[in-house]
């Protein structure tokens, strides 16, 4: 067996070491890192609240009136109405019977994946779910199998063929959190129907980005929140917050709150950050222009990326801030982003195994904070080192 030590060594030789920057301002279009402004492109602050004044005013307004710790997890005496009034705002936006506040997206995943498999013995997952969804199935230890991306055909061949007997979890990510493109909803509705499966959508990345008040994947496809049995959104992303909410039928909801370990074994989300999401919601919800804007900065840039021969993916149907620029090799991905940072342009590699062996990336995400110009700085960037 190896040592940590060999195993350190063994991910610094790989090309594989990470690291973490050290902030000393908000998240904005310009971070500052020991001293540095870097006009960064890597949050997935989307829509530009993790900063917004409004929001950070009903943060201290309700921490104020409830203090910042809630003291003990939410079956204890840790909830409080203002939880509640977020779960009831969120369960209406989705037109789904309840909703129900978790401590981050990645507790929630593992939270509702566990609680499905006590009736869901068997897993079907795109094979580029997100890591938290692959864990609550480990963790669960359903049986897992994982389909090619985006290939709802091949999951309806499985399906078909499936002789173990008992209903299957299908999950999902709405919008791909490494690839910013779109799952195959209808589709993947349609199969899950037929099949008499239950499936799950993890809307991290499209919530508030977008559709209808940036309703997400169903509000983008027109289909009916409804015909979804649970969906999931992160507070920590387009809301700007921290924390995740799940919605779903009332029997899903209320089997989470008895049965669910990531649930019931931690400290609730201070009552204060869900005072300040539900703010979030509202801003969301009414101001449109950020995500026009997101719509005009991602045109603006795959123009621009076209002319310098800037290899990218097909432009996907919706307005999606995620472009991957996929560079293959780990050391050279290190090495552009650094060139980058050289000129104040803060854009970090994704390697393995966030993302597939040989398709390590330049992860590039829009805030609606954004200006045209930042887009042409980057393109400029783009130009000389490449
Ligand atoms: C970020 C993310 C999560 C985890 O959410 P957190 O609130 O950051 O823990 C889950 N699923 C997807 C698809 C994500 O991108």
């Amino acid at each position: 067996m190896r040592t940590l030590t060999e195993a350190l060594d063994a991910q610094k030789n790989a090309g594989l070491e990470r690291q973490r920057l050290s902030l000393d301002s908000a998240q904005g279009r310009l971070i500052t890192v020991n001293g540095q402004s870097l006009l960064s492109f890597c949050s997935n602050d989307y829509l530009g609240l993790a900063a917004d004044e409004r929001i950070v005013e009903a943060f201290q307004r309700a921490s104020k009136h409830y203090g910042l710790g809630s003291g003990a997890s939410h079956l204890i005496c840790g909830h409080s109405r203002a939880h509640t009034e977020l779960e009831e705002a969120f369960a209406e936006f989705t037109g789904q019977q309840r909703a129900l506040l978790f401590g981050s997206g990645y507790l929630a995943n593992l939270g509702v994946v566990t609680t499905l498999a006590r009736t869901h013995k068997q897993a079907y997952h795109d094979r580029l779910n997100h890591a938290s969804l692959l864990d609550g199935s480990r963790l669960a230890g359903q049986r897992l199998r994982r389909y090619p991306h985006r290939d709802h055909t091949t999951l309806g061949q499985w399906l078909e063929q499936q002789h173990r007997p008992g209903p299957s979890l299908i999950a999902t990510d709405g919008v791909f959190s490494m690839d910013g493109d779109l799952a195959p909803l209808a589709e993947l509705i349609q199969l899950a129907e037929k099949n008499g499966s239950h499936l799950y959508l993890d809307d991290a990345h499209a919530f508030g980005v977008i559709g209808k008040e940036g309703g997400g994947s169903c509000c983008h496809w027109s289909i009916d929140q409804a015909s979804l049995p649970t969906i999931m959104a992160t507070l920590g992303k387009a809301f700007g917050c921290y924390g995740a909410i799940v919605a779903g039928s009332h029997d899903v909801i209320e089997s989470l709150i008895q049965f669910s370990r990531p649930y019931t074994y931690t400290t609730a989300l201070p009552a204060a950050m869900a005072s300040a999401a539900m703010e979030a919601l509202s801003i969301m919800r009414k101001e449109q222009w950020r995500r026009d804007h997101l719509a005009d900065l991602i045109n603006h840039f795959y123009a621009g990326a076209e002319t310098i021969g800037l290899p990218l993916p097909r432009k996907p149907a919706a307005a999606i801030p995620i472009i991957p620029i996929i560079i293959g090799d780990s050391e050279q991905t290190v090495a552009l982003s650094e060139a980058l940072q050289q000129q104040e342009i803060l854009l970090t590699g994704i390697r393995p195994p966030t993302v597939p062996e040989g398709q390590s990336r330049l992860r590039l995400t829009f805030s609606a904070l954004h200006r045209q110009d930042d887009i042409d700085r980057l393109l400029d960037a783009f130009k000389q080192i490449l």
